[in-house]
């Protein structure tokens, strides 16, 4: 079991060292996804937090029962076939946090550049908690591709349902923003998702001012929750209410 609140820091840095090795990282499978019209989805495991709605919630508790390890080029060349085989121009790693430290930061780096290599046209979709770059800002300037859009999943409109929703303690809620901001500053394509459901519609104007605040100028993506029963029961158990 985890105790909760954790240290988000403490848990990317022991993440990454059960998911990485040297520069292979651990993923479960490969397929082609109906999101945003068709997209080629490479699923890793292991995450910086362990929120109550994650639909990986189990794999990402205990990521070191997986077994398969794959090079950047292995990804890559995987997320490719698939593109190939369904006409697909979009890429994306999902089910995991992509960035838990430097080693698992050039991996993903590695497997965007291979796949504007070989398929210059195509768009990647960097889906990230946006938690290790706001304690590692100079990373960010090596994330300049020009298809490459991040889409920042904001977990609370506050630090204290930051904190609930993700675990992880509540002087942490700004690291995403900070990453955002950077992101934008730098001239990056970049924008924040929130779950709509779990929010009241005061609190969603809360975080739009907090937003505000840090100069963010981009709108809230809102998305909608995929409500499996394990997903429910979790929630409940983490005291996480649907408010919408
Ligand atoms: S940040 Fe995403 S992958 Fe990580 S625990 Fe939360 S929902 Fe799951």
């Amino acid at each position: 079991m985890l105790d909760l609140p954790f240290d988000p820091l403490q848990r990317s840095d022991e993440t990454e060292s059960i998911v990485m090795r040297e520069e292979k990282r651990l993923y479960h499978r490969f397929r082609p996804a109906p999101y945003y019209g068709g997209i080629a989805t490479a699923d890793a495991v292991g995450c910086s937090f362990l929120c109550a709605y994650c639909w990986n919630y189990f794999k990402n508790l205990n990521p070191s029962r997986f077994k398969d390890f794959y090079s950047s080029r292995q990804v890559a060349s995987r997320l490719l076939n698939i593109a190939r085989r369904k006409s697909f121009h979009l890429f994306r790693i999902s089910g995991a946090e992509p960035i838990l430290g430097t080693k698992s930061f050039e991996h993903l780096v590695e497997v965007i550049e291979i796949i504007f290599e070989k398929s210059p046209h195509s768009k990647f979709i960097l889906e990230t908690n946006g938690f290790y770059l706001g304690h590692r800002i100079d990373l960010t300037e090596r994330l300049r591709f020009r298809n490459l859009n991040i889409r920042i999943c904001l977990k609370g409109t506050d630090a204290e349902s930051f904190e609930l929703i993700t675990g992880a303690k509540r002087e942490f809620f700004e690291y995403p923003l900070r990453t955002l901001k950077a992101l934008q500053d730098r001239g990056i394509r970049a924008w924040p998702a929130l779950m709509r459901d779990l929010f009241s519609t005061e609190e969603i104007g809360q975080l739009k001012n907090a937003l505000d605040a840090f100069r963010i100028k981009a709108e809230l993506e809102l998305e909608g929750l995929e409500a499996y029963p394990f997903v429910v029961e979790n929630m409940k158990k983490r005291k996480v209410q649907i408010k919408y």
